[in-house]
């Protein structure tokens, strides 16, 4: 029995609500493979049939072009539920091994079971993707699951309460709008699995909140992802690719290039390039181009400009801020200091430091010294030098000459390392995490040996000895 003495009021009716979804997977229904594909098909039609109202929210919550909406969040996730729906009926099927020599004879199998009721909490950045991907993820694997949109991103939080209650089993799926409140009301609730994708501070309070009942968390959360430029890099692929993850979304992305360590005799003029791309990527103008997002909300945009104002470093490239606009340009800092609040903490806008490393081997310890990344990235044209960086950091990722692109890959696990988050997800991985992998070992009734059974004796240990 769990003890509820010390429950918030908030959180009865998520106890009312947890008890309905525990029924429904009990009952078994959620365990076959054609209830399980019924709901991945339900999210893909979701996602065609509401369009133009998912573009819409992201463009009211965000300022997000619609290309981006459809590239990050929209298109992105169809391709990931196609992938999981593709595969699913292999991943389910048990899987014969050899059971070992001392469980001769006998039949040994791996046998894919769901863990029950899981919580997915989403952040505001990409609230479409980052809250049905994960939840398709749960579905896959025949979890019941409550989702938790982000209250930052309110559009898009309405519509999808409205939206997936329509598509998915209402029994089985709950959507809880709400922010602080609700989810800490929420996570009074004992889960089978919560899976958190938000800021690192928070993921503390999700598993501290999740260690009370033992709950399994995955943590997906960010961090400063650095990119490196080697003097050999091609610097006009560099900056423009650079530019790419850091103008998506306005650096609003978990493994945007937090900032960049450059090699002293190529610095000046990858800030030159970067300058061209600003202006190609703008049509000149960003301020009024169609194609560059806002930022969340007047907080996010306030503490961006403190970045900016304290960062004590030159700005080589914009500036602009407009808070009635929720506008920040595109702005290259050289050489911030430190210890400035821009080098401390996670940037998640469209600032973009850049300071200056006499050797790979240098950027290598700067990196090594600080918390392990969510993302890394280094251009160079020498595989030596990007298989160096691979090896001698740790990081939830790598990309090699191009920025964000490796997120979209079914087979490579996202997710990060140490404080950059635990766990991963996506393509196979997205159905690991939310399935317990059992261990079954069956043995025949005869023959049935002595061997192991008291009374002991030293030929039985001697005999035991040779065979372990
Ligand atoms: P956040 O941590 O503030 O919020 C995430 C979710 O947690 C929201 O649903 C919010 O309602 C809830 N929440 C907030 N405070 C809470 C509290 N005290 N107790 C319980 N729940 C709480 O993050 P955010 O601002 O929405 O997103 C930005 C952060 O997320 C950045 O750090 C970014 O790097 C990270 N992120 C990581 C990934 C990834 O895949 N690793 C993806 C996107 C964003």
């Amino acid at each position: 029995m769990t003890d509820t003495s010390e429950r918030t009021d908030a959180a009865v009716p998520f106890a009312e609500l947890v008890e309905g979804l525990r029924d429904t997977f009990k009952s078994g229904r959620t365990r076959s493979l054609d209830w399980r594909r019924e709901q991945l098909k339900g999210i893909l039609r979701l996602l065609e049939e509401n369009d133009a109202e998912l573009t819409r929210a992201l463009a009211e919550d965000l300022g997000r072009p619609s290309t981006e909406a459809y590239a990050a969040d929209l298109g992105f996730t169809k391709a990931e539920v196609g992938y999981v729906l593709k595969h699913l009926a292999g991943w389910m099927k048990p899987k014969r091994v050899m059971p070992g020599l001392t469980s001769l004879p006998g039949r040994a199998k791996i046998v894919p079971e769901p863990l029950g009721v899981t919580l997915v909490i989403a952040p505001w950045n990409y609230p479409i993707q980052l809250l049905l991907a994960p939840l398709a993820g749960a579905l896959a694997a025949g979890n019941c699951a409550v989702a938790k949109p982000s209250e930052l991103a309110p559009a898009c939080s309405a519509a999808l309460a409205r939206l997936l209650p329509r598509y998915l089993d209402e029994e089985a799926v709950a959507v809880v709008e709400g922010g602080v409140p609700e989810t800490t009301a929420l996570l009074e609730q004992t889960f089978d699995h919560v899976f958190f994708t938000g800021s690192t501070r928070v993921g503390q309070v999700v598993m501290e909140a999740a260690a009370k009942h033992l709950t399994p968390v995955t943590l997906e959360l960010g961090g400063k992802s650095p990119t490196i430029v080697a003097a050999d890099a091609d610097l006009d692929v560099a900056a423009r690719r650079i530019l790419f993850g850091k103008h998506l979304n306005a650096g609003q992305t978990c493994i945007a290039p937090d900032y960049v360590l450059a090699e002293a005799s190529i610095r000046d003029r990858l800030v030159d390039k970067l300058a061209e791309a600003v202006e190609e990527f703008n049509g000149g103008d960003q301020r009024h181009s169609p194609d560059y997002s806002r930022i969340v909300n007047e907080g996010h945009h306030r503490r961006l400009c403190h970045l900016l104002d304290t960062a004590d470093g030159t700005v080589a490239i914009g500036g602009e801020v407009d808070a009635d606009d929720r506008y920040i340009a595109t702005t290259v800092v050289v050489d911030p200091a430190l210890d400035a609040p821009i080098m401390q903490e996670e940037i998640f806008g469209p600032l973009l430091p850049i300071l200056s490393v006499g050797s790979v081997d240098e950027a290598i310890g700067f990196i090594n010294a600080r918390p392990k990344p969510l993302a890394l990235y280094v251009f160079t044209s020498d595989d030596r030098t990007a298989e160096k960086v691979i090896a001698q950091t740790s990081s939830g990722g790598v990309c090699v000459n191009h920025t964000i692109l490796h997120i979209g890959s079914p087979n490579l696990p996202f997710g990060g390392v140490g404080p950059s988050g635990m766990g991963a997800y996506h393509g196979r991985t997205s159905f690991d995490v939310f399935t317990h992998y059992k261990s079954v070992l069956a043995k025949p009734i005869k023959p049935d040996p002595k061997l192991m059974y008291p009374p002991y004796a030293a030929w039985k240990e001697k005999l035991m000895r040779k065979a372990m």
